[in-house]
């Protein structure tokens, strides 16, 4: 079996040598799908795994725009388009510096399988731009975003492919993306999620991710006849993702004493409460500063420049930063201290050698495909209230985004349950999302 993972890694290796993070992101699929596919005769001899790790189109184009000094600027931008077996390509846009190719490619991957879990009919895709918002006005964010979607607008549509956000990509941005769109073909239709409340939006989008990454860490602790209650979560990051984990988390009887950004992570022993996280929302949503500001407020709190949170101890880690953050002496740390549940709210936050060293411990680990999927999840909620014009209730949305979030656990456990009991949610979450989407691609043929 070895030889056959190794195989199919050389293989995609040829291609795809100077994309480190897609191949990080198709080896883990590959050592849990490679073993599956050969107990499954029905799967074998279709090289359903080649044909998935290769995109079915990627859209490269430049964005020129001009800033606020008059210089003209160009950006890459760039759409995935990995595999619409089962429903339009689906899956944030990334603004970031470090967007490339390869970490495109990764979270495209991803986001094949993660969308499969939601049980909704969704295909996978990401896109983005190395376009750096930090430090942008409102008028510069306006005008890339406007150039990015005359370009974009050509590719996507309500049925072909429908993105999102995703870091540096929030409310604001959807904002601008969905105006150039409108103007462009003269249509208003669902070929965005994450719209604003008045204007196509979904309740509960902006919390989903956030709020499904701590219903998933809730029915992991379920599983041990145990709860989020009482219990110490450290947290990165203070986006979307962190903020609303940090929300539900709270509301749930937990105490969340860190919170982290580029520069660095905050401590507050106390706990974060609401009126703090309030604070934050305002800090990182509206000001758009750093989170060192919180001990200005907060004087009882600590900041440390330049580290992650993992040294602090915890029994629930929240990984919500971005890919490869948590390394494997970070993850012997937190097992040191204690920590047991690790649910991702990140992709892919832990290197290969932290989640070895997570389940050499047997402790409750979620990978991001898992535990993350709320967000895409209510996205697709969001598609299906465009399609039938129609705006469920807030309660609605919060319901069934809690019962998609169980069922993927679920599934983990039906693919992942090992013979001495533990749950491979690693496993579990790649058979469960690979069995949909092979399912699709057999019936509709070589194409
Ligand atoms: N960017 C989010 C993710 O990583 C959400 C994608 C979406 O809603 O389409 O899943």
């Amino acid at each position: 079996m070895e030889l056959k993972i190794k195989n199919f890694m050389d293989l995609v290796n040829v291609r795809s040598q100077h994309e480190p993070e897609f191949l990080q992101a198709v080896e883990e699929v590959a050592e849990a799908i490679i073993p599956y596919i050969a107990s499954q005769p029905h799967y074998s001899g279709n090289n359903l795994l080649l044909r998935m790790v290769e995109p079915e189109r990627v859209i490269i184009f430049r964005v020129p725009w001009v800033d606020d000094t008059g210089e003209i600027v160009v950006n890459r931008g760039f759409r995935i388009e990995m595999n619409s077996a089962i429903g339009p390509y689906k899956g944030g846009l990334r603004f970031h510096p470090s967007v490339n190719l390869s970490i495109l490619k990764f979270l495209a991957f991803e986001q094949v399988f993660k969308n499969a879990l939601t049980n909704l009919p969704l295909g996978g895709g990401k896109g983005g731009s190395d376009f750096d918002p930090k430090g942008k006005s409102d008028d510069e964010i306006m005008r890339f975003c406007q150039s990015f979607m005359g370009e974009l607008f050509r590719h996507i549509g309500p049925n072909t492919d429908v993105p999102a956000g995703d870091m540096g990509v929030g409310a604001r941005e959807i904002g601008y993306m969905f105006g150039m769109y409108k103007k462009l073909r003269n249509e208003f239709t669902g070929i965005l999620t994450g719209k604003g409340m008045s204007w196509g939006g979904s309740y509960i989008r902006p919390e989903s991710t956030g709020y499904g990454t701590v219903y998933f860490a809730q029915s992991m602790l379920g599983t041990r006849g145990d709860t989020l209650e009482g219990k110490t979560i450290t947290i990165s990051g203070s986006g979307n993702v962190a903020q609303y984990a940090c929300e539900k988390a709270t509301e749930l009887g937990a105490k969340v004493v860190t919170l982290s950004d580029s520069s660095g992570y905050i401590y507050d022993k106390d706990g974060i409460d609401e009126e703090k996280l309030a604070f934050v929302m305002e800090l990182k949503n509206v000001k758009r500063g750093r989170i060192s500001e919180y001990v200005t407020a907060y004087p009882k709190a600590q900041f440390f420049e330049g580290q992650t949170p993992w040294s602090v101890p915890c029994e629930v880690a929240m990984p919500c930063a971005t890919q490869n953050e948590l390394n494997e002496e970070a993850a012997k740390t937190l097992l040191s201290n204690g920590c047991f549940v690790v649910s991702e709210g990140a992709n892919m936050p832990s290197t290969p050698k932290a989640v070895e060293a997570f389940q050499a411990k047997r402790i409750l680990y979620a990978p991001g495909k898992a535990s993350n999927a709320g967000g895409v999840a209510t996205s697709g909620l969001e598609m299906s209230q465009n399609s039938i014009r129609i705006k469920w209730t807030r309660e609605e949305v919060n319901e069934k985004l809690k019962t998609i979030m169980n069922e993927i656990h679920e599934s983990c456990i039906q693919y992942g349950k090992q013979e001495d009991g533990y749950i491979d949610y690693v496993v579990g979450a790649n058979i469960a999302g690979f069995v949909k989407v092979a399912d699709a691609m057999l019936a509709q043929g070589v194409v």
